[in-house]
């Protein structure tokens, strides 16, 4: 029997237009020959309740969650793994039978990236800069792995010693927090250094982190969280340092592939995923 009819996935997000992940999602669909498709949906704050049960009338196998709906869709769920659950935000919901699991892959996405350049987060001493989103799922996700120890470093003090402290109370790592109010002097001993601020981002690719460029030696692996462009400043500096340095893209990427396998249950191939978007990107 002829099948006319497509599995449906998406992001739902205000604004999306600009949200790539449609590129590399259908790409590793064409690629695997699944009949799939991703949409990406402008959803207004006000209308997520109503695009959830939409979701679910629509019989859609899932959907990503960006801007500003990560927290929010939270209560529209009926289940949120445990790991979405300490980070505080969902950014993959997938179906089990007619329920609707919440799960966060950027942390996971993250991890893998490491893991794929043969870095085993076991026993790491971390440092991040930034304390949002990103922050919160890294530092989860690396507690979780097995990071030893982790220091948040971040501009605002609520948001860095919360999360300090989450990761201190609730996973095996211990965690403090330090206010980044000038130069921050990487400690030595710091196995892992992210940048999972905004900073770097195009446009604005000229800026970069300020940190004591001078104190990092090449005993530190150089993270950034940017897929946009891939190559940043602060991962350009750090390499003149000898440091091996890892960018964004491979984060976006798996946490692709993680979500595309919660979804379909297959392997999408995460080099098909990093050409469509490095074409998007132009890069
Ligand atoms: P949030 O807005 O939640 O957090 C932004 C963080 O950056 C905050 O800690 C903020 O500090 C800090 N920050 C921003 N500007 C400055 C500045 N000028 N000086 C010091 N600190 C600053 O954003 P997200 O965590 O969601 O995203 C952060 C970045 O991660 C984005 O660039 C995004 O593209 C990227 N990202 C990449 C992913 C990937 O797969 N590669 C996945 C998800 C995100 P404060 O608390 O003081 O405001």
């Amino acid at each position: 029997m002829t099948n006319y009819k497509s599995e449906l996935v998406g992001v739902f997000g205000h604004p999306v237009a600009e949200n790539p992940t449609i590129v590399m999602q259908e790409a590793a669909f064409r690629d695997l020959e699944l009949d799939w498709r991703y949409l990406t949906i402008e959803v207004k704050p006000d209308q997520l309740e109503d695009a959830v049960k939409g979701l679910r009338a629509l019989n859609m196998k899932g959907i990503n969650l960006t801007i500003p709906h990560k927290i929010e869709v939270m209560k529209y769920l009926d289940e949120i793994a445990p790991d979405a659950a300490l980070i505080g935000a969902v950014n993959t919901v997938r179906r089990e039978g007619d329920k609707l699991i919440g799960e966060n892959t950027d942390g996971k996405g993250f991890v893998r990236s490491l893991v794929e350049a043969s870095i085993n987060p076991d026993g790491k001493s971390m440092v991040i800069l930034g304390a949002g989103g990103a922050a919160r799922a890294i530092a989860v996700e690396m507690a979780l792995a097995g990071a030893s120890d982790i220091t948040v470093v971040n501009r605002s003090e609520e948001k860095g010693a919360a999360l300090a402290e989450l990761i201190d109370q609730k996973t095996a790592a211990s965690a403090k927090f330090v206010a980044w109010n000038k130069a921050y002097q990487i400690p030595d001993g710091t196995d892992i250094l992210v940048n999972a601020t905004s900073i770097g981002l195009f446009p604005h690719v000229e800026a970069f982190p300020d940190i004591d460029y001078n104190h990092l030696t090449a005993a530190t692996i150089v993270c950034d969280v940017i897929p946009n462009p891939p190559d940043t400043i602060f991962l350009q500096e750090a390499r003149k340092k000898g440091c091996e340095t890892i960018n964004g893209l491979g984060m976006l990427v798996y946490q692709g592939t993680i979500g595309f396998k919660m979804w379909t249950g297959a392997d999408a191939s995460a080099d098909v995923m990093k050409a469509a978007l490095t074409k998007a990107f132009g890069t």
